[in-house]
């Protein structure tokens, strides 16, 4: 059976992607495709938008109409959208594939408002890569991070609006997480001026942003002596699209809760 997938953010960099991904995917077909009102989208074809030829999917505005005429929404788009989608997720009992970054308060708390109703992945990067990078950086955070300085490092395009990036704040979470920190209250966003010397519980965060970087992470454990990168380098949005995707046809089968891409890839917590 082919899984029909409504995708939010349509036109986007990676909407784009996500329209191409379906569409290679024997297992899954465009059903609905959604972007901005007003937007010079609306109304055009999405294969045509995604270089894929005419697909005769109209791209629409109305979250509600998209999410009726998939089996699952996938939202890469901008938090303005969040709320609309989750509750046209809601009315329409579908499942959420949600890769949407720089979530406020109001925006998580309607998805957790969902994940009561239906299944919600929600993951700051759709890459196996970076999902086994997260593993990784738990695994040194427990061995070295008591005795390391911390610093998250992370590299994207010019367009990118939020920072630091979802995944780098995830990264930064896994490890205060495992060091029994509260990333809320150890987290050092840039540096500038009369710092003073650099405290041993913070975790810092560095932000590039330039030319058409993929996304780029590191965390870096440096002690006295040595240090260990870990590394994450993305070349092409496709890992991602293709990430999501995957993860649509797992949430199709499961029960209401709020999941991450280790869930989808059974990695377990
Ligand atoms: P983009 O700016 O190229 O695309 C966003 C699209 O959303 C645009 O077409 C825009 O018109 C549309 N949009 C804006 N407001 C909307 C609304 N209210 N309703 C419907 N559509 C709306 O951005 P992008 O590079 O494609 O990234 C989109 C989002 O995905 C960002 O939050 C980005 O950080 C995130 N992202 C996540 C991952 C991941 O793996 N989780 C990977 C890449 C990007």
């Amino acid at each position: 059976m082919s899984t029909a997938i409504a995708i939010v953010g349509a036109a986007g960099r990676m909407g784009r992607m996500l329209v191409d991904a379906v569409e290679h995917d024997a297992a899954a077909h465009l059903a609905a495709a959604v972007d901005r009102a007003g937007g010079e989208a609306v109304g055009r074809d999405a294969g045509e938008l995604a270089g894929r030829g005419r697909l005769g999917v109209t791209v629409g505005d109305d979250p509600a109409a998209a999410a009726a005429a998939g089996d699952v929404v996938i939202d890469f788009s901008l938090p303005e959208a969040t709320e609309a989608v989750a509750a046209a997720c809601a009315a329409a009992g579908r499942p959420l594939v949600l890769g949407t970054t720089g979530l406020g308060e109001a925006q998580r708390s309607a998805v957790a408002g969902l994940a009561e109703r239906t299944a919600v992945v929600h993951a700051a990067n759709y890459s196996t890569g970076v999902t086994l990078l997260t593993a990784l950086v738990e695994q040194a955070a427990r061995a070295i991070g008591a005795h390391s300085d911390v610093e998250v490092i992370e590299a994207h395009h010019r367009h990118k609006v939020d920072a630091p990036s979802g995944t780098a704040l995830r990264l930064g979470e896994a490890v205060a997480d495992t060091l029994g920190r509260d990333l809320a209250e150890c987290a050092v966003y840039g540096r500038e001026g009369r710092t003073g010397e650099r405290d041993r519980e913070t975790i810092g965060f560095e932000t590039i942003r330039a030319g058409d970087i993929v996304g780029e992470h590191t965390v870096l454990f440096a002690g006295d002596g040595e240090r260990v990168e870990l590394t994450h380098k993305a070349s092409s949005r496709g890992t991602f699209a293709a990430g999501a995707v995957r993860a649509a046809h797992w949430a199709a089968a499961q029960p209401p809760g709020l999941y991450d891409m280790r869930d989808v890839l059974g990695l377990g917590g």
